[in-house]
């Protein structure tokens, strides 16, 4: 699990803070943290052979084929041993679902449910097997290129802190302050990785905002000037409505990890990547600065901001014509916050490759300008053009003037060009016999069954 190719030493390290942070929890109580760095069946059998009988309690996971395998392997063993396995859901995502149909009433029982307490004590068990210390990413020879920058901290104590503060405080603004990668680090609640990696469910989570706006619509009807308006956190909710929406879709379709939701479009691009291209993608090279500016501040902080992701990938996708199975990886390791589901969809919605949104390209130039106005956030992530002018730099992606020299790359495409190619290929595409039935089975299968917030309401200029 640990060496697949979308697993990073960013994640191992993340896990690892809350792993110790749990087994000083666990010691308070009287219970041992055993950890064995082996393959899990053999793991169990260990186990077994030193208690003779063994209960197996654990969550349902939603992940990729390398965990499903796993998951079949264990199930068949604890079959043939006749050893009892109970799988608890964690979130708003429904195992064994045939379509969508009541999706979001049964998401919102389980946000509902009552939370379980800890209990304070326990009975400390009889200890009959040795375990490790937990193997650092060097130990485990996994990946270390990505997060130097990053700040956050594993753990379970560090999530109660984030939900906090930003209940209290920062979601003042969200809505707006949440799209540029200026303001969003702060008015963003930072959780995704809390959640991804379980040290906060979403229940915890949706239901201390639904008690803050509560709350707040107490005080002064919603209107203090301290605290965020109602407004703030219920679009905040939505996202915790989206994160389960999403991972839905790979629990009900594990095969979108490798094909698109419309198997019409699955090679639409090619899979052989134009080598340079890519490489200029990954290493914020490409010469549009605010694309390239996002790429260096997500390689380095392990995290960047909704908006920013999304036109990423949209620059990859339609500007750089790369198929999302070729980035699918390395921003898998990149993103702290790793979660198949969310990952895999928003990389195929991006893509263009689901058949039953609109096509989302954003114009790198625009986004530059609408969201860091005076190239603050460029100067700092992209120094070689530091000393241009503000409209220097954001003209640097057009032919507007006779550009300086400085030692950055040209533009490496021609972005009006490249969308007009990539939208009368998707023109093109569309007229296969197969392209709307395919759509279809897309929506019967995934499609939100009301109108969610998510939809956009209009085609708006990106
Ligand atoms: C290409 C691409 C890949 C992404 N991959 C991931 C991923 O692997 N893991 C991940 O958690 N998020 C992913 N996202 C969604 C989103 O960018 C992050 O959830 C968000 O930036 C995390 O920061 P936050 O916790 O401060 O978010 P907040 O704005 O505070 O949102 C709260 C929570 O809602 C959920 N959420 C927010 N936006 C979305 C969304 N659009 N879709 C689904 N859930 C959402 C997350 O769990 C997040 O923690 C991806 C988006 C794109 C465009």
């Amino acid at each position: 699990m640990l060496r697949a190719p979308d697993c990073s030493s960013l994640h191992w390290n993340f896990i690892s803070e809350a792993l110790n942070e749990l087994r000083d929890s666990l010691r308070k109580m009287g219970l041992p943290l055993l950890v064995l760095n082996e393959d899990v069946v053999s793991a169990f059998t260990h186990l077994l052979s030193a208690y003779g009988k063994i209960v197996i309690h654990c969550h349902e996971e939603t992940g990729n084929a390398i965990s499903f395998e796993r998951d079949r392997c264990v199930r068949n063993w604890t079959r043939e041993q006749g050893i009892e396995l109970i799988e608890y859901p964690q979130n708003g995502v429904i195992r064994g679902l045939r379509n969508r149909d009541g999706w979001s009433r049964k998401w919102n029982e389980r946000m509902n449910a009552q939370i379980i307490p800890i209990p304070k004590s326990t009975k400390a068990p009889d200890l009959r097997i040795t375990g490790v210390s937990l193997p650092s990413s060097t130990d485990l020879e996994i990946n270390q290129e990505f997060g130097y920058e990053n700040k956050l901290f594993g753990g379970e104590k560090a999530a109660h802190e984030l939900l906090d503060s930003f209940l209290e405080t920062r979601s003042k603004g969200y809505e707006k302050l949440m799209s540029s990668p200026i303001s969003a680090p702060h008015h963003c609640s930072r959780l995704s990785p809390y959640l991804a990696w379980g040290c906060i469910s979403s229940k915890v989570v949706v239901q201390a905002t639904r008690a803050r706006v509560a709350e707040l619509k107490a005080e002064k009807g919603g209107l203090s000037s301290e605290g965020p308006r109602p407004r703030s956190l219920t679009s905040f909710l939505s996202r915790m409505h989206w994160r389960c929406h999403f991972t839905q879709k790979l629990e009900m379709e594990p095969q979108i990890e490798f094909s698109c939701f419309n198997r019409s479009l699955d090679n639409l691009r090619s899979r052989t990547p134009n080598a340079n291209l890519l490489e200029a993608w990954r290493s914020g090279q490409t010469g549009y600065p605010f694309v390239d500016a996002c790429m260096r501040y997500l390689r380095a902080h392990g995290w960047i901001n909704f908006r920013m992701r999304a036109m990423l990938v949209s620059f990859a996708a339609y500007d750089l014509w790369l198929d999302w199975r070729l980035i699918k990886d390395f921003l898998a390791q990149t993103f702290i916050d790793y979660e198949p589901g969310i990952h895999i969809s928003q990389l195929q919605m991006q893509s263009g490759t689901t058949g039953i949104n609109t096509l989302r390209i954003y114009n790198p130039v625009k986004q530059g300008m609408d969201h860091d106005p005076k190239a603050t956030f460029i100067r700092q992530w992209v120094p070689e053009v530091a000393r241009l002018s503000i409209s220097e730099i954001h003209d640097w992606g057009t032919d507007n003037f006779l550009r300086p020299t400085v030692d950055y790359p040209h533009p490496i495409v021609d972005h009006a060009e490249a969308v007009r190619l990539a939208r009368q290929r998707f023109r093109e595409i569309r007229t296969n016999a197969n392209y709307k039935s395919d759509s279809e089975k897309v929506r019967q299968l995934h499609g939100s069954r009301k109108r969610a917030t998510n939809r956009p309401r209009k085609p708006a200029r990106r």
